[in-house]
């Protein structure tokens, strides 16, 4: 076959976190938790809570198993009248809410890791009720209630022959929750290719033409339901506001649907991809040739499965058309020896990692032969949405860093070297902090004349710095392990040092809000300088005083006054 077809602590282990991670591991569905209703629950109910809205405690449980609290209330109003009902009900006692769509997070900002701000707290589910879409074709856009899910929606927008150029890779995100973070895919401009209208290189939240929120109206002394248009001072603090707010309705831009191919490759070695160098198969050749490319590199391998679409609007001969998404089935349907093997990696076993790694590099080698799909071609949300919640529980760091697209290949050479030359004095010393793989994605920044706009979302990771305007991008660097991998935190917190001193001279770094950032030996989130200073910074520098991160943050207080929307984290990091 052708190369073309054929691709072929320092703080020691917890039991709690070991029991986390071995679970995490070893559990492959995703089933909500069961409902206890209001009536039945041993804790006493909400005080005076409105009539008419199911409530019940229920286990709260995030995606990767390392947020876990139990009888957590939850209700699910009917429509967005009565989330307004629920907001004036919670300011009158003294309670606080928060929205819940599919509880994918990594971060705390909806409950703290160790669930000390549940009390007097109600989770709002977005999922159940608050649903409704529709397209308008004359305009090429959705209206969307924020609790559908990414899958529904862009099934609805292929329904009317529209798209996304780029998307998160799960579908069953909520619209709510992915535009909370400013979700991203991964895209830029192919060299030579024009934007097609309607369509961003940037996040999701780029796409944002109208926003609903429960805000507070000084004028009747209540909260009420507001829509704000794009360019409106309160939407730039609305499109991604990081957990501080409620949306229950947006109207989103999109764009002529397109036909996408994707290839995946596994016979480029890591040494050429991410090479230093301006010729050879790298990372950026596949940028210029295609302008949409994700590589996955399983620790201690030496090829990683690069994965590059390309827009192409009739079948290519070699291709095999593909009509639904979540088409990699191995990575979703993953062997038991896979979760046996890494409950032994958290567990008892850290230098079974380089074994974990390559049987990880045979299950997607031999999957995307055995399942015909390392050369498949459709509609782009068939291509766009590849990842199923039953793939394997990681937990991730995540960073965005802004640069020249000139610059692409340099960020990814300095990274990805640091990281092994790491990994392997980690090795050296009996240690294996990181055993899922790296993931590296680019994509453009959030230009709101992509959608005819002139306001940016303020706390979007992508804002473009008016002061860099040369920076045009940003690669997206995640390094997923096994929650509860002993010395994780540390690496973690080394990188991450790392990444913000080396990258200080020719580009800008910002955390991808959903994921892990702000480490010390402690965990994620824990890093003082990086919260307080570090991270509100880089939303500052560069920018007009009336429009950076501290009048966001003023305008989300304005429009809550009382702080019902937020939580202990959110509250650190906006207060
Ligand atoms: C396996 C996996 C793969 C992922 N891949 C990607 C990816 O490719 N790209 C990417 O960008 N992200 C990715 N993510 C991260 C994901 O996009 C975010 O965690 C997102 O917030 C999850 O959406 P959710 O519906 O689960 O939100 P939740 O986890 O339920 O909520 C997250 C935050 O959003 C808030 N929120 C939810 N709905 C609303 C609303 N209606 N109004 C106001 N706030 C709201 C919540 O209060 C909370 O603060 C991935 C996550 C997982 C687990």
């Amino acid at each position: 076959m052708s190369d073309d077809t054929a691709q072929k602590h320092s703080r020691g282990l917890s039991r709690r976190r070991l029991m986390q991670g071995a679970a995490a591991a070893g559990v492959a569905a995703w089933i909500p938790f069961e409902q206890i209703p209001a009536a039945q629950a041993a804790l006493p109910t909400p005080p005076s809570f409105p009539g008419g809205i199911p409530l019940f405690q229920q286990s709260y449980k995030n995606w990767s198993g390392a947020i876990a609290v139990d009888g957590v209330w939850t209700c699910t109003p009917s429509n967005p009248a009565q989330v307004v009902t629920l907001a004036n009900w919670a300011r009158a006692n003294g309670w606080r809410l928060r929205a819940k769509g599919s509880s994918h997070n990594w971060s705390p900002l909806s409950l703290a890791v160790d669930g000390s701000d549940a009390a007097k707290v109600v989770l709002v589910d977005t999922k159940t009720n608050l649903t409704a879409i529709s397209v308008d074709t004359a305009t090429s856009r959705v209206r969307v209630q924020t609790g559908a899910t990414m899958l529904a929606m862009m099934t609805a927008l292929e329904n009317s022959g529209l798209g996304l150029t780029a998307s998160p890779a799960p579908g069953d995100l909520t619209v709510g929750g992915v535009l909370a973070i400013d979700g991203h895919g991964t895209a830029v401009p192919k060299t030579g290719e024009t934007k097609p209208a309607g369509h961003t290189y940037g996040s999701i939240s780029n796409l944002v033409q109208q926003i609903t929120a429960v805000v507070w109206n000084a004028a009747t002394s209540s909260y009420v339901l507001k829509t704000y248009n794009r360019n409106d001072v309160e939407a730039g603090a609305l499109m991604a506001h990081v957990g501080r707010s409620f949306i229950t309705e947006v109207v989103l831009q999109a764009g002529a649907n397109q036909r996408l191919r994707c290839q995946s490759w596994f016979n480029v070695p890591a040494t050429e991809l991410f090479a230093n160098s301006t010729s050879g198969r790298t990372f950026s050749s596949y940028l210029n040739s295609a302008g949409r490319v994700e590589a996955i590199w399983f620790p201690f391998t030496s090829n990683p499965w690069l994965k590059v679409w390309s827009v192409a609007p009739s079948k290519p001969l070699l291709s095999r058309q593909v009509n639904s998404p979540y088409n990699y089935t191995f990575s979703d349907n993953l062997p038991q020896s896979i979760f046996d093997l890494s409950a032994q990696i958290v567990s008892s076993n850290p230098a079974n990692t380089p074994s974990f790694g390559d049987l990880n590099y045979n299950i997607v080698a031999a999957g995307l032969v055995t399942t015909l799909t390392y050369d498949i071609w459709g509609w782009s949300k068939n291509l766009l949405l590849y990842v199923r919640p039953s793939t394997l529980r990681v937990t991730a760091n995540g960073y965005a860093i802004l640069c020249k697209r000139a610059d692409v290949q340099r960020v990814i050479q300095e990274f990805t070297f640091r990281y092994s030359t790491r990994l392997n004095d980690y090795r050296n010393q009996g240690k294996y902090p990181m055993n899922g793989p790296v993931e590296i994605r680019v994509t453009g920044l959030d230009k709101p004349g992509d959608v005819g706009a002139t306001r940016s979302p303020q706390m979007s990771a992508l804002r473009p710095r008016p002061d860099h305007p040369e920076w045009d991008c940003a690669v997206w660097l995640d390094i997923l392990t096994l929650p509860g991998t002993p010395y994780a935190d540390v690496f973690y917190a080394e990188m991450e040092q790392w990444i913000y001193s080396n990258y200080s001279s020719y580009a800008d770094v910002r955390p991808e809000w959903s994921k892990g950032w702000g480490y010390t030996a402690s965990g994620a989130w824990t890093s003082t300088p990086v919260i307080d200073t570090t991270v509100p910074n880089t939303f500052r520098t560069g920018y007009p005083v009336n429009d950076n991160w501290d009048s966001a943050r003023a305008m989300l207080d304005i429009l809550d006054p009382a702080r019902v929307f937020s939580s202990a984290f959110v509250d650190r990091l906006l207060l």
